[in-house]
């Protein structure tokens, strides 16, 4: 029996060929990041059974990349957790208001927007032509624990990836002369509110591509108007400059901070370098 097969055109049939193969590297990189934010989580206790996350989204690609990863795990975890999705509407001249909530229903997720004003007042506050970053993140945190209370939420999950915790070090190294980054779980200072950064082990470059793969309806995070602070912008060229002469550098770097040797460094908080002594063998040994 002759068998009817129908020949595309070349140029389609290479179309599909492309879209077949880009279906296949897009199914591998979320893979790899379901799995690297499953690994931190469980390396960290980020996430765990029965609670109830807020996932802060502020429209760019890193926040909507979080929710989409969460909500795979949520899918696939032995255990139940539950999650509300919140953005702060800041009230930044020209903040597409509509975009949010037309995704947010798409996903058919529960969420909230908030709506305050720290924009006029950090405009009123702040002279002309300095740096606002400061206390903008300061208004925004003391909005999002409260927002947290609010929706019982025990634990509020930001969008910060590898890059922002390896540039943060070098930030504190170069200009604060501290040793620190950015955890991937911390307690806030009245003990209240535990922040958690699921994309910890996740480089920047992957949660662009797969923003792209995603199509996100990305909002311009330069409405403000202030300019991103300069020192960091420094920093992010620096280190990707040096991941470019020696390929892992940077990934070596995040490795170095899960690794840490406080008897080779110089706080005396975290190593007990006077009481340090020989030790009397025979004694050890009673002999
Ligand atoms: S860039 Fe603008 S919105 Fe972002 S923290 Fe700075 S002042 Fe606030």
């Amino acid at each position: 029996m002759l068998k009817y097969v129908k020949i595309l055109p070349h140029s389609t049939g290479l179309f599909l060929l492309n879209m077949h193969k880009d279906n296949i590297k897009f199914q591998k990189l979320e893979t790899q990041l379901r799995r690297l934010m499953a690994k931190a989580s469980g390396d960290f206790g980020l996430l765990e059974a029965g609670d109830r996350i807020m996932v802060c989204l502020s429209g760019g690609k890193d926040s909507y990349a979080m929710l989409s990863l969460l909500q795979l795990i949520q899918q696939k975890a032995p255990f139940e957790f539950d999650m509300v999705a919140v953005n702060l509407d800041q009230k930044q001249p020209g903040f597409p208001e509509h975009i949010l909530p037309a995704y947010l229903d798409e996903l058919g997720i529960e969420y909230k927007i908030i709506e305050e004003d720290t924009y006029s007042i950090v405009k009123e506050i702040i002279p002309e032509g300095k740096t606002t970053c400061g206390l903008c993140s300061r208004l925004r945190r003391g909005i999002l624990y409260r927002v947290a209370d609010e929706l019982n939420c025990n634990k509020i999950a930001l969008g910060h990836h590898q890059d922002d915790m390896v540039e943060t070090l070098f930030l504190n190294l170069f200009f604060g002369a501290k040793l620190k980054a950015m955890p991937p779980k911390l307690l806030s200072d009245d003990g209240q509110h535990l922040v958690i950064r699921p994309m910890a082990y996740i480089r920047e470059h992957d949660l662009i591509s797969y923003a792209e793969y995603k199509d996100y309806p990305i909002i311009p995070c330069n409405l403000c108007g202030s300019q991103e602070n300069l020192q960091r912008q420094a920093i992010k060229h620096m280190l990707h400059q040096w991941d470019q002469i020696n390929p892992g550098r940077v990934n070596n770097i995040a490795n170095a901070m899960c690794n840490v040797v406080p008897s080779h460094l110089c706080d005396t908080e975290l190593f007990d370098f006077k009481g340090l002594a020989q030790i009397d063998l025979p004694k050890l040994l009673k002999l």
